[in-house]
């Protein structure tokens, strides 16, 4: 058997994370994939066993169970192989058949644009309600493929790195495996638009070494300052070229205006210790107006927290510096993986792969109801993957919502009833028109009227999520129903 010393480095990442894990059960695994792909070879024309091997490999780096290590090494054996998934089930469990399975599922696709597109969107939704784990092979098997695109024609890395970007790295993002989603989008990025990635490319190689002198004299500032408080680390980070991307385009590609291409961050022991070195840091640096960010005390719905400030540094050039505990930070890197690693690895606590999404389930029920193709994908492409803002409750809560929605959106949002009472809106202490376009951070308050029955029509004009223009159509149709029989 070839691959051995790339097999132990699995077996030893696996076993970092799981010292109880049953070694000869993945190593079987290994030896049955190795068998079954013997003489099949890769486009790149390697042999076919290095792919699953390097699924189950960003599986282990990402503290996966063992189960789906295993799974990880057979996914393509019922699709590729003589070997059927009742082998699968016969050599390593119906858990482990269930999964591959589930891969196998997600992975055959015959349809063309922009149906396939769809179809492979649905699929992936109720594949995360059925079982998370069957995604998360499916993202590794993902980056793998992006990882070794050039092997492939153009035209196929092309349409393999766009459905990479429009639909796994936003679906990783929900998720809030960060780490996952960022390596998925600087692959894929190159493919899609190689003219803009080239052009961030050039401007991150011009700007980063003024931007590394900045931060790692900031930092040695903030060690010295820091010393007598209970700091566990401190460290630059860079953000990532797609994401920059983005960064620019939004800023005319004025780099001038990017202030967060580097970033402190600071990782602490407790909540209250985040508070107390902002503190600290204010003291020496000033702080910008308005760029204080406080995610611990209102996460954002994907459950990121932490706490962000931008300030001008001694020499004024401007940095921002994120503060957050170690969990935080393993909860934004690898979001539902991390609660779900140190749940697993605590025998005491049930697992439970069932997800705790409720966009996912919205989008499974109105697949349900969705006819047309074309209005489906819009909405999808409207209230999940469009850039989302997220508002405030007066009691705190987060609403999460698409881009430019209005205080209708947020009161159907909330309850139809809500909705369909509203009057009108206090926006951050101030009355504004209902039409009025919400921005991240804002505070909404609905003032309802209880006589009141149904919604007004011109509403229909400026909303922008499908439940809001869903429950104002019905409501509308009601009315006209009661006037008739009347
Ligand atoms: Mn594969």
């Amino acid at each position: 058997m070839l691959y051995l010393n790339e097999l132990n480095e699995l077996l030893t990442i696996a076993q970092k994370n799981y010292p109880d894990m049953d070694v000869e059960e993945v190593k079987k695994a290994y030896e049955f994939a190795y068998q079954a792909h013997l003489g099949q070879k890769r486009a790149s024309g390697e042999d076919y066993i290095i792919h699953p091997l390097a699924v189950a490999k960003h599986l282990a780096i990402l503290k996966t169970e063992p189960s789906m290590i295993i799974a990880g090494l057979l996914h393509d054996v019922p699709e590729d192989t003589k070997y059927t998934i009742e082998d699968v089930n016969k050599n390593f469990g119906s858990d482990v058949a269930f999964m591959v399975d589930g891969v196998t599922k997600l992975g055959t696709l015959k349809y063309r644009g922009e149906e396939r597109y769809i179809e492979n969107l649905r699929r992936m939704f109720i594949a995360i309600a059925e079982d998370l784990r069957v995604v998360l092979i499916k993202f590794s098997d993902r980056l793998h493929s992006l990882e070794t695109l050039d092997a492939l024609p153009v035209n196929k890395q092309y349409r393999i790195a766009l459905e990479s970007l429009e639909i796994y790295a936003p679906i990783a993002g929900r998720l809030g495996i960060r780490d996952v989603q960022e390596s998925i989008e600087n692959l894929a990025f190159k493919y899609v638009n190689s003219q803009e990635y080239e052009r961030t490319l050039l401007i991150n190689e011009k700007e980063y070494p003024l931007k590394e002198k900045i931060l790692k004299k900031d930092q040695s500032v903030l060690l010295k300052k820091l010393k007598d408080q209970p700091v566990v680390q401190i460290y630059g980070r860079t953000k990532h070229i797609y994401s920059l991307y983005h960064k620019l385009v939004r800023h005319n590609w004025d780099i001038g205006s990017v202030h967060d291409m580097v970033a402190i961050r600071i990782i602490t022991k407790n909540i209250p210790d985040c508070y107390s070195i902002l503190g600290v840091i204010h003291q020496i640096w000033k702080p910008l107006r308005g760029r204080v960010k406080d995610y611990i005390a209102q996460p954002k719905p994907n459950g990121y927290s932490s706490l962000h400030t931008t300030v001008f540094d001694q020499d004024g050039h401007v940095i921002e510096v994120q503060i957050r505990t170690k969990e935080m930070e393993d909860a934004a890197r690898y979001g539902i993986l991390a609660h779900w690693y140190y749940k697993t690895v605590q025998p005491q606590n049930k697992k439970n792969h069932k997800h705790q999404f409720k966009w996912i389930d919205e989008i499974i029920q109105r697949q349900h109801e969705s006819t047309n193709y074309k209005e489906y994908l819009q909405s999808i492409k409207n209230d999940i993957f469009k850039d989302h803002i997220f508002v405030f409750t007066p009691r705190g809560d987060v609403i999460d919502l698409p881009y430019n929605a209005t205080p209708i959106d947020f009161a159907y949002t909330i309850h139809s009833d809500l909705g369909h009472k509203c009057i009108s809106a206090i926006v951050n202490n101030q009355i504004v028109s209902l039409d009025t376009k919400l921005r991240n951070n804002d505070v909404v308050k609905i003032i309802t009227n209880k006589q009141r029955k149904y919604p007004n029509a011109d509403w229909l004009q400026f909303v922008k999520t499908k439940i809001a223009g869903d429950y104002i159509r019905r409501s509308i149709q009601q009315q006209k129903k009661q006037l008739y029989k009347k």
